[in-house]
């Protein structure tokens, strides 16, 4: 099978073979030099749309970027595929998202045209020389985020650049350049103009990685972070956290529990993000002045997420005290918070908060336990269902769910084992009841 690192070498030869320019650019050529296996390939070269298209066959190549001079490869099977992109220069960018058109260039312009210099390789896998126009090799060995050109120019181009020099600050460990974060805190306030997917996409990109708690620090530091959520003026941000300092503040609580999340959703980190804020909203705190009830809902309509992340959102916040207070809980209760779809999401944010507030470790645990065990043990198959109902004759209405509920809780508790006692204990509710539950 082809890797796709050995197909990117081969798309190269090919595109050089035919005579034009080919390099890796880009990420992949950054990733590369520090060590860690890229996440994609990307080539660029002089050869036009068409002319890759025509060497590479139209069956084999996809042209959904043609316009910014873009054809996706299709590699063989386990390869994956690689966008070639044409050696491009970006005319002026009059509304601060996108350039208003793209012209087609040298290697060296299409460096320049980059965002930060650690971006701005390319590299030559047939000599495996790196071609450097920006000082991108330098700036990866000193580890500092650097705009190519003039900082300012190019934030005005694209506001998102602002974000985006924070998500590789954090994700390598490095430092903004001084003249970048100058112009980043300088123009933060200009980030709202672009669209609420292309912020929620590197929201999700820095919230997801291992390195969030120092990206959200970074977020806030350049004031990026009071743009996206200006809530979290409710939790008084100060600049001194550190993974070793103590909690003792929502704000330092809240990159410390980021920081404590292994391998969290994108939902389960913004939860964890604004856990303190929905809390700082006690309607009686002096704070109330900023109303945060459903934090989730107000994410969810901000960057458009999907209804699986706003569940996600809600569920976590709400059952996380629940699980860590497990050892307290009646079963049956517990039992319909751990059958429930998402429940791993809930425990990683247990598990974070548990660990920050030093409470409630063993009720995480004891979950952990309990889902370890066999289905069969903890969450048997229900002994009735609405069609038993039927058959004996009760009407269907509102009255089923607690019906149903009652001999859950009664087979949870071990009052009952099998499905003769059930169906007794369903006459036996419907008739103390009056058939009103
Ligand atoms: P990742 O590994 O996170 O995907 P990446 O560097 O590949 O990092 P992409 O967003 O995939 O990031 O972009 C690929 C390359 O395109 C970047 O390395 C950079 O050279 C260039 N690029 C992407 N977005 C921008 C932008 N908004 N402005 C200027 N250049 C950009
Ligand atoms: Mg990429």
């Amino acid at each position: 099978m082809t890797s796709p690192a050995e197909f990117a070498s081969s798309v190269v030869t090919r595109l050089r073979s035919a005579g034009f320019e080919a390099l890796l650019a880009g990420g992949c050529v950054r990733d590369q030099l520090l060590g860690i296996p890229p996440k994609d390939y990307d080539v660029a070269t002089s050869a036009l749309p068409d002319e890759i298209r025509d060497l590479f066959g139209r069956r084999k190549t996809l042209a959904v970027g043609a316009s910014f001079g873009v054809i996706t490869v299709i590699g063989p099977r386990g390869a994956g595929q690689i966008d070639v992109a044409t050696f491009r220069r970006d005319a002026a960018y009059s509304d601060g998202r996108h350039p208003d058109s793209v012209s087609f260039t040298t290697a060296e312009e299409d460096a320049l045209r980059r965002d930060y210099t650690i971006n701005g390789l390319f590299f030559d896998p047939l000599t495996n020389r790196v071609i450097d126009y920006v000082g991108g090799q330098e700036d990866l060995h000193r580890g500092i985020v650097r705009a190519i050109g003039d900082p300012v120019q190019r934030i005005a181009e694209d506001k998102l650049r602002m974000v985006r020099g924070v998500r590789f600050a954090a994700r390598f460990g490095f430092a903004l350049d001084e003249p970048t974060r100058r112009a980043i805190q300088a123009s933060a306030g200009e980030l709202v103009i672009c669209s609420a997917e292309r912020i929620a996409a590197e929201l999700r990109r820095i919230l997801t990685h291992d390195s969030r708690a120092r990206g959200v620090q970074l977020l806030e530091s350049t004031g990026l972070l009071a743009v996206m959520l200006p809530e979290v003026s409710l939790l008084a941000p100060d600049e001194g956290w550190s993974p070793e300092s103590t909690a003792e503040t929502p704000w330092r609580r809240t990159l410390h529990l980021l920081a404590r999340l292994s391998e969290p959703t994108f939902a389960v980190a913004l939860a964890a993000l604004v856990r303190e804020i929905s809390l700082a909203d006690d309607p009686r705190s002096a704070v109330a002045h900023m109303p945060t009830h459903d934090m989730p809902h107000r994410l969810f309509e901000r960057w458009r997420l999907s209804t699986h992340e706003l569940e996600e959102m809600t569920q976590v916040l709400r059952d996380e005290p629940v699980v860590r207070d497990a050892r307290k809980l009646p079963w049956p209760r517990l039992q319909r918070i751990l059958s429930a779809p998402r429940i791993e999401s809930t425990l990683c944010l247990a598990t974070g908060v548990a660990a920050v507030l030093g409470d409630g470790s063993e009720g995480v645990a004891f979950c952990r336990d309990v889902l370890r065990r066999p289905a069969a043990e903890w969450n048997p198959p229900p002994l009735v269902t609405g069609e038993d109902l039927k058959h004996l004759g009760i009407p269907p209405g509102p009255a089923y769910r607690a019906l149903l509920e009652a001999v859950r809780d009664a087979q949870l508790e071990s009052q009952i084992h099998s499905r003769e006692e059930a169906l007794q204990l369903v006459l036996a509710e419907h008739k103390r009841t009056g058939g009103n539950a």
